[in-house]
């Protein structure tokens, strides 16, 4: 049946499935596996740590290279305490939380009734699911605990663990890591402590006059940042989906006042076309516009990805005004103001000082690694009644791929490994190559398809009279015959 696959089971199945072969192939390991893992931290292994990079480097060069008009930075984690203040982290970054009082686990409300709703549509309540989640919006919209209390009590939603609807009442919780700073201070002094930082993007806001000035930057520009974020998220349990430790990918672009809602309009495309640019499909994606919007923004949406579990945010794009450099200059005392001397048509004169205001563009590195290894894994049934056979395959688009091109020789004598190896040699300093000799050829390739290298080629005695290899294409499976010194570039195409 067509459809099949689309079924929540299925598609709980498969989410599974991606899960055990990221595991068994390299990509992510749970974090100190040996000590049973840290929960909702992972660590990425010998080719997940290629792909997770391939990924970033695609942003990172699309955003930096490709724009006259944003630069990157690299900040530190640790920022000045203050900063958080400024932000407005310490008093508003918090979710609303609930506990159950015999499992003694504690949800966030709006993810416990989400995953009510999920259980719902999945047996064909669409409509109470649907009606569920609009109350929910409503009531998250005021800060209506209690009415969302009762949201949960109507519904009689029941904690997964204990079975029970014995519920405390909705407190909020803040989702910052702390630490104390230098060797002679206690913890709880709250003058020394400071923050695993939240989202990056605090570091861009006050770095903003040091890059202007000494980039000379001229409004509108942005600036870029990859690394890492912390948030001590209560329900963690969704593989790197949502993770304590995990990676973003954000760009803070810099306007003149008054035009946020053109260049908001202008990165929500932006940033859905470079998704397609990666090769991901269209109808996989979908905005979602922020009921409620966060302290800093006067606009808000997210892009959505239909993940195995589900459409789900990937990235966010938000109009954050003036908001956060505003702080900035309130808290440090620093002037934080651009002169424009564009000429403003109306009044015939410079536009003048003004802070800036903010379009910001952030998606998860980790979100986006899921999406792209979710999309690209395929599951094939290639058998007849007489010869069963299957394989796993991951599609990836070749410039994503952790490993570019396979060689193998055929055998391991005769002078094959020695050519096999020269065609590593000659390609190796422009892309990621992999030399394998074990198995059987049919073997050799599974593993490649199962890791997702887009070709393998395999070298034989034909190789050493007329230089030829057979290249195998790893989508259609197809073989041809090629010249080696053909090789390098018919990869260099592919992943250009
Ligand atoms: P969510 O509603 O899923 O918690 P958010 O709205 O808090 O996400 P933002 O603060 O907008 O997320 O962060 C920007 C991006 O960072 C998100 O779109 C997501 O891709 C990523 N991100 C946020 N939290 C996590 C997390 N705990 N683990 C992995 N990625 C995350």
């Amino acid at each position: 049946m067509a459809n099949d696959s689309n079924k929540p089971a299925s598609r709980q199945a498969r989410f599974q499935a991606i899960i055990s072969h990221c595991k068994e192939y390299g990509f992510i390991f749970p974090s100190s596996e040996i000590y049973d893992g840290l929960q909702a931290v992972y660590d990425y292994g010998q080719w997940g740590s290629e792909l997770k990079k391939n990924i970033k480097d695609y942003w990172w060069k699309s955003m930096t290279q490709l724009h006259d008009n944003i630069v990157g930075i690299d900040a530190a984690i640790f920022m000045h305490p203050t900063t958080w203040k400024a932000s407005g982290h310490v008093d508003n970054f918090n979710d609303p939380m609930i506990d159950n009082k015999d499992s003694k686990k504690r949800y966030r409300v709006d993810h416990l009734i989400e995953g009510f709703a999920d259980e719902q549509s999945a047996t064909g309540n669409e409509q109470l699911a649907k009606d569920v989640l609009a109350s929910m919006d409503a009531l998250i919209a005021k800060d209506d605990f209690a009415g969302l209390k009762k949201l949960i009590e109507d519904n009689k939603i029941k904690c997964p663990i204990s079975g029970t609807s014995n519920w405390t009442d909705i407190r909020q919780f803040n989702l910052m890591f702390s630490t104390e700073f230098g060797s002679t201070v206690s913890a709880d002094d709250e003058n020394n402590k400071v923050y695993l930082r939240p989202e990056t993007a605090q570091g861009i806001f006050v770095n903003f006059l040091n890059v202007q000035k000494t980039g000379r930057m001229r409004i509108p520009f942005g600036i870029a940042q990859i690394g890492k974020a912390f948030r001590n998220e209560i329900v963690a349990r969704q593989f790197i989906f949502r993770m304590r430790e995990f990676e973003q990918m954000e760009m803070q672009f810099f306007i003149r006042p008054g035009t946020q809602k053109e260049w908001y309009e202008k990165w929500k495309v932006t940033r859905l076309e470079w998704h397609k640019s990666l090769d991901m499909p269209a109808e996989k994606y979908r905005y979602h516009d922020h009921v409620k919007l966060a302290h800093y923004a006067d606009a808000a949406c997210d892009i959505e990805f239909e993940f195995p579990i589900g459409f789900k945010e990937l990235e966010g794009i938000h109009s954050r005004t003036d908001f956060d450099l505003k702080q900035h200059q309130e808290y440090s005392k620093k002037k934080m103001q651009y002169f424009d001397n564009d000429v403003d048509p109306a009044t015939g004169k410079p536009y003048g000082n003004y802070i800036p205001y903010v379009i910001e563009t952030s998606i998860g590195l980790d979100r986006m690694f899921l999406a792209v290894m979710s999309q690209a894994y395929e599951e094939q049934d290639l058998g007849t009644p007489e010869k069963p056979d299957s394989r796993v395959v991951l599609k990836f688009q070749p410039k994503l791929a952790p490993i570019k091109l396979a060689v193998f020789p055929l055998i391991k004598r005769d002078g094959l490994p020695e050519i096999a190896k020269q065609i590593i040699d000659d390609c190796r300093s422009s892309f990621r190559c992999f030399y394998e000799e074990k198995d059987a050829i049919g073997k050799r390739y599974r593993r490649m398809d199962a890791l997702g290298t887009p070709f393998c080629v395999t070298v034989d005695h034909q190789s050493k009279e007329d230089n030829t290899v057979t290249i195998r294409h790893r989508d259609s499976m197809e073989q041809e015959r090629v010249a080696i010194n053909k090789l390098k570039e018919i990869v260099l195409n592919a992943i250009g």
